[in-house]
C-alpha cells in the first residue's frame, strides 16, 4: 500500500512537472518574440467590381478558381489564410456553387468550395462588411450587416464563422451595440461579435483610414481616441494589422522593421505583436499581382522558418494571446 501511495505521489509530481513544462510562457527576450502574421483577403459589396461574379456561372467559376488558387498557394508555403467575405460573393456562391461542384467534383475533393477551403486547406472563413454601404437600395430595405453575413455562411455551407468582424468604423458601430448583439437586417437573427480585425477610423480603405496598430487588446471605444486604449471591460478583442493595407512591399517593410526592432531590443519582448498582409480578391485574378503575391509569400516563409513570425488565422492569434501571453494586452504604435 505504501509503495502504491508513494508511486501515486511520484506520478502526480511528475504529471504536474510535465504540465508546468508544457505550459506556454511568453518569450523572455525581444529577440525571441515573434510577430503573428495574418494573411487575409476582402471581397466587397461594390457591384462594379464584384457584381459580375454573381451574374453568371462563367463569372462565378472565374472567381471560384481564384479562391482556390489563392488558398492553395498560401497553404503551399505553410502559411495561413483568412478569407473574409461580404454578401455579393456569398450570394454568388449560394447561386452557383451546386452547379460548379457537379461539373468538377475532383477540383474541391467533392466538397462545397468553402468547406474545401476550411477543411482541406486550413482557411479561416470569416465575414467582412462595409455596413454603411448599400449599393442596391431597391434590393434591400437595409443592407445586409454582419449578423446577416454570418447567417448566410451558415446557410450556404454549414460553416459557423468565428465571432469576428473583419472591419468596422466609428460611424458604423459602437461597443455598446456590439455588447448587445447585432440584429440582422435581412434575417431574424442576433450575432455577438467578440473579435475585431481591420478597424478603420474612416470608411473605405486607404491612407488615414485603416488603423496601423499592432498587438491584441480590448479597445475602450471604437473611436479615434479610444481605440488604442485597452479596457478590460470591453466586449471585443482587437487584432492589429500593422501596415496591412499597404502594398505587399509596404506591408513587408513594416514587418521587416518590427522584427528588426525586436531583434535589437528596441521594442519590449514577451508581448504579442501582430501584422497583416491583405489583398482585394478581385485584384488577385490579375497575373501580375499573383506574381507579386507569391514573392511576398516567399519572404514570409523565410521569416517563419527563421522564427521571426508565426503565421496564424485570426482565431489562432486569439488562442496564442490567451495561451502564451495570458491575455495580456499589447498596443503597439500610435494610430
Ligand atoms: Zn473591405
Amino acid at each position: 500500500m505504501k509503495t502504491i501511495r508513494a508511486s501515486l505521489v511520484l506520478f502526480f509530481a511528475a504529471a504536474s512537472l510535465s504540465c508546468e513544462h508544457e505550459a506556454a510562457v511568453p518569450p523572455a527576450s525581444p529577440a525571441d518574440t515573434p510577430v503573428y502574421v495574418t494573411i487575409y483577403s476582402h471581397n466587397e459589396r461594390t457591384l462594379s467590381r464584384f457584381g459580375g461574379f454573381r451574374e453568371s456561372l462563367a463569372g462565378y467559376l472565374e472567381f471560384r478558381e481564384g479562391m482556390i488558387f489563392n488558398a492553395k498557394l498560401i497553404a503551399s508555403y505553410g502559411l495561413k489564410y483568412n478569407w473574409q467575405s461580404d454578401y455579393v460573393i456569398l450570394e454568388a456562391i449560394a447561386q452557383w456553387e451546386k452547379l460548379a461542384l457537379e461539373a468538377d467534383p475532383s477540383r474541391t475533393n467533392g466538397k462545397h468550395v468553402l468547406r474545401y477551403l476550411a477543411e482541406d486547406l486550413g482557411v479561416s472563413i470569416e465575414v467582412h462588411a462595409h455596413e454603411s454601404q448599400n449599393p442596391e437600395p431597391f434590393r434591400f430595405a437595409a443592407p445586409p450587416n454582419y449578423a446577416d453575413l454570418a447567417r448566410m455562411v451558415w446557410e450556404i455551407a454549414g460553416i459557423e464563422v468565428p465571432p469576428l468582424m473583419g472591419g468596422s468604423t466609428p460611424a458604423e458601430r459602437s461597443l455598446e451595440e456590439l455588447a448587445q448583439g447585432i440584429a440582422g437586417n435581412v434575417y431574424e437573427t442576433t450575432w455577438f461579435p467578440k473579435i475585431l480585425s481591420g478597424f478603420a477610423y474612416q470608411a473605405g480603405h486607404g491612407p488615414g483610414a485603416d488603423s496601423s496598430l499592432s498587438g491584441v487588446w480590448r479597445p475602450s471605444e471604437l473611436s479615434d481616441g479610444g481605440y488604442a486604449v485597452h479596457d478590460d471591460a470591453s466586449p471585443v478583442i482587437a487584432i492589429g494589422g500593422g501596415n496591412g493595407f499597404g502594398s505587399f512591399e509596404d506591408s513587408l517593410a513594416y514587418l521587416d522593421e518590427l522584427t528588426a526592432k525586436l531583434a535589437s531590443g528596441q521594442v519590449p519582448g514577451g508581448r504579442i505583436y501582430t501584422a497583416s498582409i491583405t489583398f482585394p480578391e478581385d485584384h488577385m485574378l490579375e497575373a501580375d499581382l499573383r506574381a507579386e503575391f507569391e514573392a511576398a509569400l516567399v519572404r514570409l516563409k523565410a521569416l517563419a522558418d527563421a522564427g521571426k513570425i508565426v503565421a496564424a488565422t485570426h482565431p489562432g492569434v486569439i488562442q496564442a494571446w490567451k495561451d502564451v501571453y495570458g491575455s495580456s494586452p499589447n498596443v503597439y504604435g500610435t494610430r
